[in-house]
This record gives structure tokens, sequence and C-alpha cells, in this order.
């Protein structure tokens, strides 16, 4: 465990002094003395890197128009920086300092649980990090709050299915009880009985049984509708079903419930922020796995919404799952404004890699408001067109609908067309594809490789700013 402390100036000796400087200005001893000595700030002036008399110090430059994310990254560059040593401190301007504050405990993010022992390469010696300006823990409570989310995610998104199962997944989200989210679960006799036949029908091939989890945040008594309904794909492990991965990669299936995991960080997020809003938040967990009892291809099932939907790919599941949640949104919930966020679809990374998260939706009023948010976070979308006659080749010649197109092409389109089938028609919605972005691959100043967390952030800033 890494402390952050914020200081207005600093008086204990560290290994390390880092301080972020815009590019091509001259360190100024009456702005840095909250930091450095007078002797320090004039070996500074030649040359951004000094030891100077047993300390070590460091420039890193930030250009003019830097903004809070570049300040983000920077903050996540230090954790490199700080690795072999004990204790480092750090000066950025006053209005910045809680962002690459931010940036580098996200940075410092490890999913080392099952790690038995720690190479010396892999174990970080920093125990402690002062952060020095105008800045204290209480300006970075929702920073810290926020950064905890991410953690969750990246936690849950991490976790292996033999012990991430639906079951074990419901009870983290029963435990977010004692905050004040009031939580449901739907267990899989009560999804029978429902009429959840599409969920179930992806569950079927596995041991571990489905739960759905319903979280309600009422942070405005005053008002009984909710302002919005956050819906999550939750597929503890997707193997395909009948219509079997390949075994090339297939490990990654683990983190199919991403989407879920977001929603629930999220749902965590907003009740430690005590957020005036009303939101809820539903999940479907289940395993998509082949068996004897697993739904085959060409099977037809009713979802709960009475359309029939013949199951053409058993690995186009997470729509069956998303198709009966996000109708029961609507009916018991009267739900009138939902996004949904999904692993959902390999056309979506064939589109934009792990840059962009793909967005569709029909109120593009709503579209807008989630790119701009998307900007803000640093977890950018990007639109992709809901056309008819994308609609038209998911229609099915002896059921309502098949789950995957009738031609090739336009995957992740031809997903959300199925989505938009349970969708009623005065519901605002948009459809989040984060396949892809899920993960980061080669990892960054601020995600090191792995998951990702994806959506909590965009999702935060979303709610707080517009809704
Ligand atoms: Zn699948």
């Amino acid at each position: 465990m890494i402390e952050i402390l914020f200081k207005k100036k600093l008086n204990n000796k560290v290994n390390k002094k880092i301080l972020l400087l815009q590019e091509n200005s001259t360190p100024n001893y009456s702005e840095l003395n909250k930091i450095i000595t007078k002797e320090e700030c004039k070996a500074l002036q030649n040359n951004d890197e000094i030891y100077y008399q047993g300390n070590h110090l460091k420039i890193l430059r930030y250009k003019k128009n830097a903004t809070h994310l570049d300040f983000q990254d920077l903050g996540g560059s230090i954790v490199n920086l700080t690795k072999d040593i004990q204790t480092a401190s750090v000066f950025a301007p006053d209005k910045e300092i809680a962002n690459v504050a931010f940036g580098f405990e996200l940075g410092a993010y490890r999913f080392d649980k099952y790690k038995t022992s720690k190479s010396d390469k892999e174990k970080t010696k920093l125990k402690k990090v002062y952060f020095i300006g105008n800045s204290n823990d209480e300006q970075y409570y929702e920073f810290k709050i926020l950064k905890d989310a991410i953690y969750m995610a990246r936690d849950l998104s991490s976790e292996p299915a033999n012990v991430l199962t639906p079951k074990n997944f419901m009870e983290r989200i029963v435990d977010l009880e004692k905050l004040g989210i009031h939580i449901t679960i739907i267990d899989k006799k009560e999804l029978t009985s429902l009429g959840f036949n599409m969920l179930l029908s992806v569950a079927q091939g596995s041991d571990n049984e489905p739960y759905v989890a319903i979280m309600e945040w009422k942070g405005n008594q005053s008002q009984s509708d909710y302002d919005l309904a956050l819906v999550g794909k939750g597929v503890c492990f997707d193997s395909g079903g009948i219509s079997l991965k390949d075994s090339d990669g297939m490990e990654e299936m683990k983190r199919d419930m991403s989407g879920a995991g977001c929603i629930v960080a999220t749902m965590k997020s907003i009740a430690l922020q005590n957020i005036n809003k009303n939101i809820i938040g539903a999940v479907g967990l289940v395993e998509n796995m082949p068996s004897g009892k697993a739904s085959k291809p060409g099977d037809i099932v009713k979802s709960l919404s009475g359309k029939t939907v013949e199951i053409i790919n058993t690995d186009a599941e997470g729509r069956l799952v998303l198709g009966d949640l996000l109708w029961y949104i609507q009916e018991k919930y009267k739900s009138k404004k939902i996004i949904d966020i999904a692993t959902l679809t390999g056309a979506v990374f064939v589109a934009f890699a792990d840059v962009y998260a793909g967005v569709m939706g029909n109120n593009q009023n709503l579209i807008n408001k989630l790119i701009k948010a998307g900007v803000a976070s640093g977890e950018e979308l990007w639109q992709l067109p809901l056309n008819k006659k994308y609609d038209k080749r998911i229609d099915s010649d002896i059921a309502d609908m098949r789950n995957i197109s009738s031609q090739r092409g336009a995957g992740a389109i031809t997903a959300a067309c199925f989505l938009q089938r349970f969708i009623k028609e005065k519901t605002v919605w948009c459809h989040i594809d984060m396949a892809g972005v899920d993960v980061n691959k080669f990892g960054s100043n601020t995600c090191p490789r792995g998951a990702s967390g994806f959506g909590v952030s965009l999702l935060n800033k979303f709610i707080k700013e517009y809704i």
C-alpha cells in the first residue's frame, strides 16, 4: 500500500522530489519554496534532473495548454520513476495537484493477490508520496472515491471465473447494501417464474446458476422516478456455448462481465458521493457454457417481452441477457432513460481497437452528452448509426427475430438493433459497446496492463454533469 499525503509545504526528507513545470519555464524559487531549498532551485536552473547533496530532483514538463487528463497522465508516469525508492514528494500547480495524485493512484494499481511470491522487479518499494500544493484530503475526496471505484471495476474484471462466479458476483453486490443502496436479487427460480427465458437460455448450459441484481440509489427522496437506469452485461465466463469460441485467447472471456462490473462500481461511487439523484442499476450475471443442457443453435425462446428469438449463434449471448433485463427495468421500475454498457461484440473491437467504445441509441441528445462526458473523462465514445436497414437483417423466417444478422458485417450495429427491439418507443436509450476498451493490452501511465475499469469515470462524469 502506497500512502498518499497532501501537504502545503514539505519538511520531511524524501528520496526524490519531482516537480511538474511548464515547458521552457525556469524554476522560480518564490513558487517552489514549498518543496525545494534556494540552493536546490539554483542548481535546477541548468538541468531538469540533478542530485544535490544526496537529494534526487527531477522536473517533468507539461505543455502550456495541458488538460487535466495530461496532468493525470504525468501523475501516472511518476509510478515508474518512484518504484525503487521509499518516499517521494511531488509538486504541481495547485489547480492540478489532485489530478496528478489521481493519475498516480490509477497507475499504481496492481492485481497481484494470487502471487504468492513477488519478485523484486514487480514489488514497488514506495511507501509514501507527498503531494505538495494547495490541496487537502477533503478536496481529494471525490477523486479518491472514483479511484476506489475504478479499482473495484478492475478487480472484478481481473478475477478468474472460478472465483467470480455469478453467485460470488451477486454476493459482492449484496455487500453494497451497507452504503444505502437497496439491493434486490432475483434467483433462478424467480427468473423462471417471471419469464426471463432469453437470459435463462444463456445460463442453462452452466452448473453455476444465474442471478439478476437490481441496485437502487434514491439520492432525491422528493421524487419517486428514476433519473437514470444503468444496465450491465455480466457474463462471468463466455465460452461461446455450443458455438464454442477458439481456445486462443479464451481466458480473456472471464472479462465478459466488465459492463456489469462498471455498473456496480459506478453505483458504489454514486452512493459514497451521496449524489442527489435517483439512479437504478441492473446487471444480469450468467455463465455461457457448453453442456448437454446448453441451448443449441436453432433453438427458439420466448423473451420476457413476449417476442420470440431464434438463437442462431449461442456466442451472441450478451444481447439475450440484456434484452430481458432492459425490458424488465422498463416494465417493473418504469425507467424512461437507460444506458446499457456491455462487452458486446468483437465487431466494435475491429472498428476501434482499444481506443473508442461504440455508442448507439435512439436519442441524439443523450448520445451527444455521453460523447462529451467521454471526452472529459478520457474514456471516449464514437457513434455508430442505427439505420433501419440494419434492423431488417435480424428478422427471422420462423420467429420474431434472430440473435445475429443474416448478413456479414456491421456486427456491433446489428447487436444494438437487437437490443433496440426491447426498448419501448418512449424510452430514451443508449447502448455502449465496450468490447476492446475493457482491457489495456500494453499498459499506459494511468492503467497497467490488464483490466481498464472502463466506463466508471465516464458514467460518473455523465451523472454528475449531464443529467
Ligand atoms: Zn459471446
